[in-house]
This record gives C-alpha cells, structure tokens and sequence, in this order.
C-alpha cells in the first residue's frame, strides 16, 4: 500500500511512535459501561491498531479520501464502520450507538471546533481520549487560576472532568508539527443540565473572557446586572478567577434579574 501523502490544511502529521499511539489507544477507559469508540481522523491507522486491540466496538472518520482508500485495503474487516465524510458535520445518529467514547490525533488546526461539537454532542459522547496542540491540550485541562484557563475550560469542565495525560514531542510525527502535543482525557461527569440557561451562561462564559484583563463588572457591562449583583465581590474578579459554580451563579443572577423586568 502506498502512504499517504501529508496534506497540510488537513492538519495531516502522522505518528510514527508506536509505543506513543499504544498508550493513547490504552487510555480510552469505557467509562459509563460505554463499549463503542469513534477514532476522528484515522490517517493511515497508526492508532487505529492499538485500538483495534481494545474489546470496544470501532468506527472511523477521516475527511480525506486518499487514506479513507488506504484504510478500506488496510482494514477490510471495518468496512461497514469506515466513515468518509466531516467530523464537524456528519450525522452520525443512524451510525452511531446512542453513547459511545472518541478517540483520535486530531487534525490541530480544527481542534477547538471538535471540542464544541463534542460539547453538543455531550449527551452521546461519554468519554473523548486525544492528542492536540500542547496548549490547547493544557488550557482545556487547566484550573481556574491558571493563565491558560479559558472559554473552552469552562464550557467542557461544566460537563466533563478532564486529565492531562502527558506530552509528546513535535520529533514522532511525520511531518513535524511546529509545537509539542499533549494527550488529555475528558471523562463525562454526572452534570446533566445546568443549574442556570445554558445559552446565556454560555455567552457570560464568552463575554468574561472577551477581556481576560478587565474585572467582570466591565467585561460583562453589556448585561445589564442587576444592582445588587453589581456590588457582589465576585464582580472585582477577572473571568480566569471563576469556576464553573462562579459562571452559573452569575448567570443565575443575570437570569432573575431579566425575569423582573
Ligand atoms: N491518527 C493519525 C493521523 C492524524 S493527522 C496519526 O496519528 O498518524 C489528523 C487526521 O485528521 C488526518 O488523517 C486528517 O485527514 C483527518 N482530518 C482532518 N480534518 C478532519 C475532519 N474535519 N473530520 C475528520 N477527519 C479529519
């Protein structure tokens, strides 16, 4: 079989460490009893062998057809379960199980878009075992407090509890990438709803970030807070100072104070 040729604006980078993959492949747990896993963006399955390796059910996406085509002659015994098409846009809910793990060396330049999908998806996605840019891998996994902690830290810790699992240098992928990767595990926690609207704890969430300097009373002007919030200590706080209970208690106020209006 012939390679695949590395196609950049697909974020293609292919592993070439396998006792790398071999411990990516090791970390999907099957939390929740969950015994199906989706890999995003197979490439040429370097991955995809170590998890092959696991009891877990197994089904593949990649975008690009030249290794869909790789992957069909490599694993004729998946045929059913080899999925052409977008991550960010497949329809996967005559494919898929109703919940089911992912895996996947994601393609780094589209790695904050697969977090929100994942963040739609949330009710399905149990679990989510993958390697991305370093910093996106830290930020996501990072505390409040932290400078790396952000929107997306909020958002996926408000629904999964996440592990940095370590760091693997730009040398084993082929071609290199310019930075380091890291590998994180988002373990689905028992939040179903939140205790606030969603859409709204949402866009405090974005809007507090909006300025990560400015105190929250300023990055959240736009509001319109009530007085009483106004004078809450909370609000000297900069968004990288809240947790996901701060966000949701600041929406609940936004919230009620709308409902008397
Ligand atoms: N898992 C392989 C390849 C990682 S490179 C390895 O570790 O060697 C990232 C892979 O994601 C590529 O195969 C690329 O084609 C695929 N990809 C890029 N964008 C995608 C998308 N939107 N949906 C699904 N796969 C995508």
């Amino acid at each position: 079989m012939q390679n695949v040729r590395p196609k950049k604006h697909l974020g293609q980078h292919f592993l070439t460490d396998l006792s790398i993959a071999e411990r990516i492949a090791q970390a999907v747990k099957g939390h929740d009893g969950v015994n199906c896993v989706l890999e995003i963006g197979p490439g040429m399955g370097v991955l995809t062998d170590f998890l092959l390796k696991n009891p877990m059910e197994l089904y593949l996406i990649d975008i690009d057809s030249e290794s869909i085509a790789y992957l069909y002659q490599k694993y004729p015994q998946l045929k059913e379960k080899i999925i052409e098409g977008d991550y960010l846009k497949e329809d996967f809910s005559s494919v898929l199980p109703d919940k089911y793990a992912i895996a996947g060396n994601f393609p780094y330049n589209i790695s904050s878009q697969i977090f929100f999908r994942v963040l739609d998806e949330r009710d399905k996605v149990t679990e989510v075992v993958c390697m991305l840019q370093k910093e996106v891998a830290q930020r996501i996994a990072s505390p409040k407090g932290n400078k790396a902690y952000g929107i997306l830290s909020v958002l996926l810790q408000a629904f999964y509890d996440i592990e940095y699992l370590f760091t693997v240098p730009p040398g084993v992928f082929n071609p290199p990438p310019k930075v380091d990767s890291g590998v994180i595990r988002l373990t689905r926690n028992q939040t179903e709803k939140l205790d606030c609207k969603e859409k709204l704890f949402f866009q405090v969430v974005k809007a507090g970030f909006g300025n990560r300097r400015k105190t929250l009373r300023n990055s959240l002007k736009s509001f319109q807070l009530p007085e009483d919030l106004k004078i809450n200590p909370l609000l000297d706080k900069r968004a990288e100072q809240l947790d996901v209970a701060d966000f949701v208690f600041l929406t609940q106020q936004i919230e009620a104070s709308r409902g008397n209006h």
